[in-house]
């Protein structure tokens, strides 16, 4: 039977304690943003490799400018100009200086670089107007990663700062997790496809393409078998390919009706059960199995069952197989603003507006919360979670708070 007792808590570490990082793959640098790193990175290079200038300036040696001032500038000889990318031919001598560029290596004999509007240039002369301490304005060789440096930890997240500094590094391919191959199947004989003619009694089906948008949201390609008409032997078919993928997520099904085969089929097919049933609504019948190395999902087919199933168990599973050690979003604590009842000892999850007032989280339900209004979800930036015992919370009480999105503001 389907057991009303497990808590989300529970039924996600039963998801997860199946769930490890597939295998590493090498990829183009270009190609692995938002990859996890499978190999720590240690540097065998100097970041920069060579001291230059960190200003449009004048190299100088520093003791040759140690009394210049506004009103008593210093003149030196221009001997050289230095553009970034070319080491100069000159070694400068006391009393000397080079034009040089942002990033331009430092010519040898010079320690300082006095920027360019500090000084004046006429007639092969320039004039230092202020006093420059040794290093003044000057990047050290190494000074930002140096040759032994561990740079990155495997598991790290590659965002944009990551792959810019494994490319100072000159890395044009890196080491990572592959990343999960999906399958999505829906099932029920009222679906009918986005682009094909509605009869009566038909549907369309949108959870695939409501699963497939959330795949993608985490960097996860989807593969959509389509649909399963409820009968046991096209099910039967469709799961069996299913199960070829990294992981199958189904969606309807998986209920005490005459016409729910999901479950009979994966037991057919040797689908282990880990799970079947959470003390959830919406979401209470979910069934979770393995097979194989395939992660089993079989997802309720109410529309927001299925995406908050989806929210809850499946998205925190692929993380982890994509290598991620953070995979469940952090709880805060918010503020209801209305009263929110839980009549039958399930965690009841509402898709609430949240928005912060006096440094709080405040949220407000969506509307109308039946499992199968897909437009609660439109708009709620996130989840609460109302406990069954005792029988919800009042308004002005706190309640667990989970985040879909974070809001950008208008401007
Ligand atoms: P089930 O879990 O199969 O009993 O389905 C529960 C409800 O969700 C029924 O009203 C179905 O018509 C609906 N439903 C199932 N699958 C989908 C789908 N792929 N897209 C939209 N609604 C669905
Ligand atoms: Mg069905």
């Amino acid at each position: 039977m389907v057991d009303k007792t497990i808590s989300i808590d529970e039924a996600r570490a039963r998801v997860l304690t199946e769930a490890s990082p597939l295998p590493a793959e090498e990829r183009p640098i270009e190609a692995a943003f938002g990859y996890v790193l499978a190999e720590g990175v240690v540097s065998s290079l100097n970041v920069p490799p060579f001291d230059n200038s960190a200003m449009d300036g004048f190299a100088v040696f520093a003791a040759d400018v140690v009394d210049a001032g506004p009103d008593t500038p210093v003149a030196l000889v221009l001997r050289d100009t230095i553009p970034a990318g070319y080491v100069a031919e000159h070694h400068l001598n006391r009393g000397e200086t080079a034009k040089i560029m942002t990033g331009a290596p430092m010519p040898q004999g010079a320690n300082a670089v006095v920027q360019s509007e500090l000084a004046s240039e006429a007639d092969g002369k320039v004039l230092i107007f202020e006093a420059a301490k040794p290093g003044l304005n000057v990047r050290r060789a190494a000074e930002d990663i140096a040759v032994g440096d561990r740079v990155l930890a495997a598991g790290a997240e590659l965002g944009p700062a990551e792959i810019g500094v494994l490319a100072s590094l000159g890395l044009p391919t890196l080491k990572v997790y592959r990343r999960p191959r999906v399958a999505v199947l829906s099932t029920g004989s009222e679906l009918v496809e986005v682009d094909q003619p509605l009869a009566p009694g038909k549907i369309r089906n949108s959870n695939s393409y409501a699963l497939q948008a959330y795949c993608q949201q985490i960097g996860v390609d989807v593969t959509r078998l389509g649909i399963a008409p409820d009968d046991y032997d096209s099910t039967l078919r469709m799961v069996e390919e299913g199960l070829t993928y990294d992981v199958l997520i189904t969606s309807g099904g998986v209920s005490v009706g005459e016409f729910d085969f999901v479950k009979n089929v994966q037991d057919a097919l040797g689908v282990e059960r880990r799970l079947w049933g959470v003390a959830m609504k919406p979401g209470k019948p979910l069934v979770f199995g393995v097979k194989g190395p395939t992660l089993v999902f079989g997802l309720p087919g109410n529309p927001v069952s299925a995406m908050v199933s989806f929210e809850l168990f499946v998205k925190p599973a692929l993380l982890r197989l994509m290598g991620h050690k953070r995979v469940v979003k952090p709880l805060y604590k918010a503020i209801v603003e209305e009263d929110v009842f839980s009549k039958d000892g399930r965690t009841y999850v509402v898709r609430v507006r949240a928005w912060r007032e006096d440094d709080r989280w405040h949220v407000s339900s969506t509307g109308p919360q039946g499992s199968g209004i897909l437009r609660s979800m439109v708009g709620a930036n996130g989840l609460i979670f109302v406990p069954g015992a005792p029988k919800g919370v009042r308004a002005g009480q706190e309640v667990d708070f989970l985040l879909l999105r974070e809001d950008l503001k208008e401007a």
